[in-house]
């Protein structure tokens, strides 16, 4: 296992970093928990390969990924030397967000759960730029976050993040920051620049969706047939790439099994992609994208339908099946919208959307071409 400054924080960290949101599940009646066995062996595993970075939620696991975490590091000989991040996590459950003090309250409970007297590093949980400020203002949570750090709490204070990367670089400007979470992969390079700020101003670089989100766990179109790759499989070649921008510390995985966990310690100790490789596999991902004639930027701004359409997704699917060749994971994914009742077949052809779509796609004319297209996949 390779290992890296994590930023300026002062840790040296495994490059590979356990990802606590998926592991092993059971069901009990109609429940799913974590198999505390299963689970235990996978961070084992992973603790044993040198891994030293776990990332964990409030929400993991149906609450449990935390006291299954701390479970298995209290069976760990070295448990002072792995690093745990924690999150602060916005739950939209009864006015509780509306409450001074949420903070507190949560990162004392997770204390517990985690069973430490404090967090190395810990997390506001998925903010962007407004809903950071926004709760700010009802629940006084930054001050809370700069009140526990003085007290010793937590050593150092993070984001994960879901915005713009323009509203990353703001947040980063905030100046408490000292580590980011984000997502990053070479289907969706949009943080790539923010990412490379973030390096400069000392912050510690983690990227969650490494395969984007199991996109790229099979090679997209072009990908496939580029000859003398180092890579011997897709999950290996997306994780590699990670790790070759500059600026990326840690790649996140979400590992539920102890294969998995030994095939992307093998995949990552093969080191980051060469320059060359780097070059070739963005030249034709761009390539692809310019071969997208329906060019949706998923900026949401058409949205919301109200016929309840979710009109970036659909294109979005459209595109990875047609341009990318990622077939079978835009069937599934699509027919995920379809449950939900949010495909293209919702599209009642009322024009609401057509005027804000600063790209001037005739929305619902392309979204009846993805309809057929699914209809004719799926039988
Ligand atoms: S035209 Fe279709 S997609 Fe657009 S707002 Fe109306 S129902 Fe929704
Ligand atoms: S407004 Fe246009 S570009 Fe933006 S998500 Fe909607 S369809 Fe895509």
């Amino acid at each position: 296992m390779d290992y890296v400054q994590l930023g300026n924080t002062g840790y040296r960290v495994s490059r590979l970093g356990l990802g606590a949101m998926r592991l092993p599940m059971i069901e009990i009646g109609d429940t799913s928990y974590v198999d505390i066995e299963r689970a235990t062996e996978v961070i084992h595993r992973a603790l044993e390969l040198g891994i030293n970075y776990i990332d964990t939620g409030f929400l993991y696991c149906n609450e449990e990924a935390e006291l299954v975490v701390a479970s298995a590091l209290e069976q760990w000989p070295e448990r002072d030397k792995v690093v745990v991040t924690a999150k602060c996590t916005k739950l939209r459950l009864g006015n509780d967000m509306e409450q001074k003090g949420y903070l507190r309250r949560m990162l004392e409970h997770q204390l517990w759960k985690l069973r430490r007297d404090y967090f190395d590093f810990y997390l506001f949980h998925g903010i962007g730029w407004d809903n950071w400020h926004d709760i700010d203002r009802r629940t006084g949570w930054i001050k809370d976050m700069l009140q526990a750090k003085d007290e010793g709490l937590v050593k150092h204070i993070g984001f994960s993040f879901h915005d713009t990367p323009e509203n990353m670089i703001r947040l980063i400007d905030e100046g408490i920051f000292e580590l980011v979470t984000c997502q990053y992969n070479y289907l969706d390079r949009a943080n790539e620049e923010a990412i490379h700020y973030a390096h400069e101003k000392g912050l510690g670089v983690v990227i969650m969706g490494p395969v984007g989100g199991g996109r790229l766990s099979v090679f997209p179109k072009g990908i496939r047939d580029l000859k003398n790759l180092s890579a011997s499989g897709a999950a290996e070649l997306a994780l590699r790439f990670v790790i070759s921008h500059p600026g990326v510390h840690v790649a996140l995985s979400g590992m539920s099994t102890v294969e998995m966990v030994e095939e992307n310690c093998q995949a990552i100790s093969k080191g980051p992609l060469s320059e060359e490789e780097r070059r070739t596999i963005t030249a034709m991902m761009e390539q692809n994208k310019k071969l997208a004639d329906l060019y949706c930027t998923g900026c949401q701004y058409c949205m919301p339908c109200p016929n309840n359409v979710n009109i970036p997704r659909a294109f979005e699917l459209y595109n990875y099946y047609k341009v990318y060749g990622l077939e079978e994971y835009a069937i599934t994914q699509y027919k995920e919208l379809i449950k939900r009742g949010n495909d293209a077949s919702q599209c009642v052809e009322c024009g609401v959307c057509l005027e804000r779509c600063p790209q001037h796609i005739d929305i619902p004319r392309q979204l009846k071409e993805v309809a057929a297209l699914f209809s004719q996949v799926e039988e």
